[in-house]
């Protein structure tokens, strides 16, 4: 079978990923499975860009295809942060019931209608001969005014969906990936994936 990398040593993400490309004829490896511990610097400025450099780096250490993703929190009251910066905000070492107390705290002021945010995710895929394509999708939603839920990681717990009447950390996984930000790009990414392989020799 032939193998993908998916360039990511968070284990939350890792399930996901796998749910969702389980129907794939390809093996999906974490780095770790792959043997590949690489420090990738992600300093693109964009969701995009970050990704690219991840699967273009990791397509090249391993000769295999490579999926990345670069994603994140879009909060509209702090100008869209914290966005690229999700995981390094307030420093990585922070817990995020820290982080996600301070983002309920900076909208203590914000009306309803001013509490509008999105998780972004955009996912690369590269070949080792430096061939690469890229989706991005985003699911919308409101910061709660506490934290709720023990599913998912992260943001998850203050990111409350209307349609819903709960966070994403209150969803099973399938809901989620049915509809998360990452869900919807890497389902984008499936199907180019399927009219490349017939295209692609390695
Ligand atoms: P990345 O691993 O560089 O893409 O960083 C993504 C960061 O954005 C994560 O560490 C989380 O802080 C946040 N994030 C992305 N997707 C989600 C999600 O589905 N739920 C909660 N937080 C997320």
């Amino acid at each position: 079978m032939k193998k993908i990398i998916f360039a990511t040593s968070n284990e939350g993400k890792m399930k996901e990923v796998r749910m969702i490309l389980k129907d794939l004829t390809y093996e999906v490896l974490s780095l770790k499975e792959a043997g590949i511990n690489a420090d990738i610097v992600e300093d693109g400025e964009t969701f995009e860009e970050n990704a690219l450099i991840k699967a273009k780096e990791i397509a090249k250490l391993s000769g295999e295809i490579t999926l990345a993703d670069d994603s994140g929190l879009e909060v509209d009251y702090l100008n869209k942060a914290p966005g690229i910066y999700s995981a390094r905000f307030m420093g990585e070492n922070t817990s995020y019931d820290i982080k996600n107390q301070y983002i309920i705290d900076q909208l203590r002021d914000a009306k309803e209608s001013e509490r509008t945010a999105r998780f972004v995710c955009a996912i690369a895929c590269c070949l080792p001969d430096g061939r690469c394509m890229t989706t991005r999708a985003t699911i919308e939603g409101i910061i709660g005014y506490e934290q709720a839920g023990n599913n998912g990681f992260g943001y998850d717990p203050i990111f409350y969906l209307p349609d819903y009447g709960c966070t994403s950390a209150e969803l099973s996984m399938e809901q989620k990936n049915e509809i998360s930000h990452r869900g919807k790009a890497l389902a984008l990414m499936k199907e180019k994936l399927g009219e490349w392989n017939e295209n692609i020799n390695c």
